[in-house]
Formats: C-alpha cells, structure tokens, sequence
C-alpha cells in the first residue's frame, strides 16, 4: 500500500487479502454510519487493503435525504473511483451511469431552477433564473438514495469490508493502542481508529461535547420535508415563459420565497423512469417563519395555498411517508478529530441543503481522509498530527456554506438582490467546477497525487487568504458581496443598492468570463452553448488574468478531452437517454431498460 494510491490488483477478494495480513480481531478502521459517507470510505479503504468494519443502527434500504448532486460532486466521485481504484464510484457519477448499472429510480437533474415568488400572486415569469448544467460536462442526479446507499454498502463489502447492521454503537473508548467501540448488543468491536459518520446524531460529538452552544453559524433554518405521489411538472402548471434550454422539471426546482425557499426534486422526470415519487422539503428560517402550532401536514397545506402556481403543482399530490420537520438545522464542531478518531462532515456539522452542497463535503472529506488512514495504517502511526487537515477542511467548509446559504437567504427578501446573488453563486461554481475538472484530467494523464494538492488546499476555502494569490480578487469580490448581505441584513442598505453594486462589480471584473451573461441582469438563464465555451477559451487565452485564464482554458480542455475516452462516460446509455421517449412515424421508440437487458 502507498501513499493514498491503490494497490496493485490481486485475485483475490479482498476480505481474503484483509485476512491474509493478520492482526487477528482488531480491525484498522471502524466506521460508525452506513451512509453515503461511511460506504464510500469503507470502499476505498478496503479497497486498499485496509481491514474496515462499518456499523449502523439501522438496515439498508432505508430512507435518506440529500438527492440533488452537483458537477463538484460528481467530480469528487470520479476522483475516488480513479484514485483509490473503486470503478464501481464513477457509475455514481452520472445520470447515465447511475441508470445503466446502479438503480433506474433515481430522476434526471439537467438544471438548478429558481423561480422567486411573491405571497398571494401568481409567479412572474419575469423572476426566474435557470443555470443549465453543460453537456460538455455531464447529466447530475437526483439520487433516490435508499437505493444508491444500499448498493454501495454491496460494493464495499465486495472489497472486503465486515458490516454489522441493527447494531446501534452506544459507546466509544479510545486508548492508547486504539479503541473499543461499543454495540447495543452488548458486542463491542476493536479498531485502531474510528471514523463517526452516523450524520447528525454523531456518537463521538455526543460523548465528548463536540457541538458548539451556541453554534458560531450565522445562517438559520429548519425544514419540513417529505416524498410525494402526483406533483407535476411546474411547466405544467406556471406561466409561460421565454423558454429555457431544459424544462423546469427536468432539473433541481428551488421554489424561492422571503425567508425561506421549496425543493422539488422528481425521480419520474425522464422517459424511462420507474420511481413515481417526487422529493419535497421546505427550509424557512424560524425568526420569520417560527414554527406553528399544528401538524407538519397542516403547515405544509397552509404554506402552499400561500403561493398559487405551488398550490397548483401540488394538486392531487399525496404524500407517502410521515412527514419529517426539525428544529433549526445549523450545528457546527469545537473539533472534528482527535486521537484516533475523525468525524466525517455531516456528524461534524450542517447548514443547509439550499445549492446541494451538503453531498460534495462528504467527498471531499472522504477523499482527503482516505489517504491520511491509508498511509497511518502503513506506518502504524495515528497521531493526530497526521489528521489535523481535517480539522481545516471540515471547518472551512462549514463556514464557506455558512457564509454562502446565509447571504442567499438573505437575498430571499428582494428579487433584485436575489438575481445578483444568483450570478455570484454561478461564478463560485463555475471556478469550482474548472478546478476540480483540470484537478481530475492531469491526475488520470499523471497519476501524481502531487496535483490534487492544489484541490486539498482549495483557494477558496477559509477565511484568511494570501493578499498576493491569484486569487485575491475572486476573493475580495466574494466578501465585499457577503459584507453588502450583511448590510442589508442589518437594515443598513437597501436590497436594491446592494444588487446594484453587485452587478457593477461584475460588470469591472476581468476575471468574470464575459460570455455566459453573469454580469448581464436581464439574462435569466445561464447556459454555455458550444459557441460560448469557444468564445470562452479565447478570452482565456487572451484578455483574462493569467491564472484565471490558464484555469478557464485547463478547466475546459483537459476535461473535454476525456469526455470521449473509453471507460469514461456511458455513451451508450447517453445514446439511449437520446432515443428515449422520441417519436418515429408517430409511435414513441422503444429503449431497452438496463436492468432488464
Ligand atoms: C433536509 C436535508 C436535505 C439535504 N439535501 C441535500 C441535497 O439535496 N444534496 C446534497 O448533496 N446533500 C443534501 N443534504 C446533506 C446530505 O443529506 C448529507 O450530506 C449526507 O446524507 C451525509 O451522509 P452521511 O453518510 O454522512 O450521513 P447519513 O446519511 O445521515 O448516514 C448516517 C448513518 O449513521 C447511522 N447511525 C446514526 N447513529 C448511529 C449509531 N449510534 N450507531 C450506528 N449507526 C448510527 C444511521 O443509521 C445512518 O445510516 C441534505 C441534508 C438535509 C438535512
């Protein structure tokens, strides 16, 4: 085993090369949680040898939340399927891969729809933003995650690791030579060290008081959520509009409104759907919209009879499961790792699920621990030292999010506002994107791990940054914009005002890519046609800054580049997506279902 690198293929299984490296009962790692972060960590580290025993309270399948994914996302999967050699990672990062070889219950996520409404009126076609995910890229999910967690719980038991499932942990004891982790049966388990990834309820932020009280966050909001039957299309029910390059059910709908916004994520929403169910959850910061005194259902009935095209949406809709509201959502750690152990980002902590974020942390997280446990184990060495990134990462995402939704939510109360916001949100991801695409295209050319340093360390991340990187005025931008939120939040600018010097600042910006109409108000919908991704890489090349302009070109064309290369992508299922639901001498085609054929 080396350093975070997968080891060589053997032929054996690898719970049989786990065996044949001894050490009798005691396991390397314990991983507490069989979620979407416990199960991919527990695959790549028993991928590599290491001996993982993963242990949830509950059994798969079981109900989960957090569907939408992001490129960022999907990206970081394609990373740990390559980097720690777990091929089985990367069918979760497309839509098409997904479909062909993991569930056919997920939904399609083409684009991120924001329509922004007004108490007691129709929606204004007029207010409405879209940003349609490039093709050039690829289709993101909308992931029924029963079915995702359960099937890569199999692909990590594939490589080797021991499950233990209904076996709620109780208890953590660390020693000196590693720790005993405690079951409700009365069993205990033996590791060397122990990742908590049971999410919100984190048995270690538990015992040892992890939790900061108060939180540090800024940002505040609970939620209400649920599964439908029957919700339509918004396209359906909504005013005409311009026309967008995807319909509005084809994507993540964010249902905007003063203090709060609506997701919408449908699982039927493509040709060769089989999920009839549609995910629904309400976010609303209680200092506006405290918590009435009736039941879930009732609040949900009252909100949308608010707002007349959501009420249409949800008409003959049914929910199917009982209903799920918390309190406020925010939680944030005094530390994340200690000696011989870590928590994984959703057990450390949590803002909010508004831009889909939630699922990117995990990978990122799980990317930079997987290589630090891997080399540990080598070295029979788990000082905390060797963890303490962690520590900077998981805390400065945090923040980056708490910044983010609290300034969105904030823009909530004016559309104007909100339009600008949108447009900084955009460029965020756009940067992001390109990163991590140039990161993944010189890793597949290189195999150097050397190069996706500069993503463990990402720029953007964290509060301080270098007066003289790069990067400063990216930098600069994003904090004058937070610091005009902020205003607007204390009632010392007027939303307007600051939407209009978030504009004008865009409009300055040499590194704002001219041609996606960022820093144009009136264009409401941000899609990179193939002329733009052209007209793009010349401004790359010859009016951005250096660095921004080297990024855009690498961001683009190292990725591009792999986007036909055997293995990479599932054309062929991309192909049939096509077909799919097309009409020929007026009959629908017929497309093979991946799992029948
Ligand atoms: C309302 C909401 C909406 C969200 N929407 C999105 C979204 O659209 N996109 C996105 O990217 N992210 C979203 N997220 C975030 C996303 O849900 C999380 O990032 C992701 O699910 C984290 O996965 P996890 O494996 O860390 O935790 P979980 O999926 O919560 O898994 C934790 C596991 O630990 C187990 N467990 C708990 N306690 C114990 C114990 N004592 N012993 C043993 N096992 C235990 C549980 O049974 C569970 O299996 C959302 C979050 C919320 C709250």
């Amino acid at each position: 085993m080396v350093s975070g690198q997968p080891a060589a293929r053997a032929g054996t299984t690898g719970a049989a090369r786990a065996a044949a490296r001894g050490g009798g009962d005691v396991h390397d790692v314990a991983i507490i949680g069989s979620g979407v972060a416990g199960t991919v960590l527990a695959a790549c580290l028993a991928r590599n040898y290491a001996r993982v025993v993963l242990i949830d309270a509950a059994t798969h399948p079981k109900f989960t939340i957090g569907e939408s994914t992001i490129p960022f996302t999907s990206m970081m999967l394609r990373l740990l399927a390559e980097r720690y050699d777990v091929p089985e990672i990367k069918h979760l990062s497309t839509f098409e891969g997904v479909h062909a070889n993991v569930t056919t219950q997920c939904g399609i996520k083409r684009n991120f729809g924001f329509v922004y409404h007004h108490e007691g009126e129709r929606q204004d076609p007029e207010l409405r933003t879209h940003f349609q995910i490039p093709k050039i890229l690829n289709t993101e999910n909308h992931y029924f995650r029963q079915d995702i967690d359960s099937w890569m719980l199999s692909v990590a038991v594939k490589y080797g690791t021991e499950v233990r499932q209904q076996q709620p942990v109780t208890d953590v004891d660390i020693d000196d030579d590693g720790a005993t982790v405690h079951l409700a049966s009365g069993a205990s388990v033996r590791a060397k060290f122990v990742v908590d990834a049971s999410g919100f309820r984190s048995v270690l932020a538990d015992k040892y008081g992890l939790r900061e009280q108060p939180t540090r966050f800024r940002h505040h909001s609970r939620s209400l959520f649920n599964h439908f039957t029957g919700v339509r299309p918004f396209d359906d029910v909504a005013r005409p509009d311009e026309g967008f390059p995807s319909r509005w059910g084809e994507g993540t709908l964010h249902h905007l409104f003063e203090g709060g916004w609506m997701w919408v994520i449908p699982f039927d929403n493509h040709p060769r759907a089989t999920n009839p169910l549609c995910s629904v959850g309400i976010l609303m910061d209680p200092r506006v919209h405290p918590e009435p005194d009736c039941s879930p259902e009732e609040e949900f009935q009252r909100f949308i009879d608010k707002y007349p095209d959501i009420a249409a949406q949800f008409e003959g809709a049914r929910p199917v499961r009982s209903w799920v509201r918390t309190g406020r959502l925010q939680y944030s750690p005094r530390q994340t790792v200690g000696y011989r152990w870590c928590l994984t980002s959703h057990a450390a902590g949590f803002i909010d699920p508004l831009f889909s974020r939630g699922m990117s942390n995990t990978m990122e997280t799980v990317h930079a621990l997987t290589h630090r446990l891997l080399d540990a184990i080598r070295d029979d060495d788990f000082s905390v030292e060797r963890f303490e990134f962690m520590q900077d990462l998981e805390q400065g995402l945090l923040d980056f999010n708490d910044d983010l939704c609290a300034n969105a939510y904030v823009s909530f109360g004016d559309w104007r506002l909100w339009n600008a916001w949108f447009r900084i949100w955009a460029l965020g991801q756009i940067i992001a994107t390109f990163e991590v695409n140039r990161a993944y295209a010189q890793y597949l050319d290189s195999r150097d791990t050397a190069v996706l340093d500069r993503l463990e360390h990402a720029w953007w991340r964290g509060k301080a940054f270098q007066e003289d990187s790069p990067y400063a005025p990216v930098l600069e931008l994003l904090r004058e914009v937070s610091e005009l939120c902020q205003a607007v939040q204390n009632k010392e600018l007027d939303a307007g005002a600051a939407a209009d010097t978030i504009m004008a600042r865009l409009r300055e910006a040499d590194f704002v890519p001219p041609h996606f109409g960022l820093a144009d108000p009136g264009r409401r919908c941000l899609d990179a046609t193939f002329l733009d991704v052209l007209r793009m890489l010349r401004w790359g090349k010859r009016k951005a800054p250096p660095e921004i302009g080297r990024l855009t070109r690498e961001g683009l064309t190292l990725f591009m580049k792999k986007r036909l290369a055997p293995g990479e992508f599932e054309l062929g299922e991309e192909f049939r997506q096509y077909l799919a639901g097309r009409r020929w001498l007026g009959r629908k085609l017929r497309v093979p279902d991946p799992m029948k054929s």
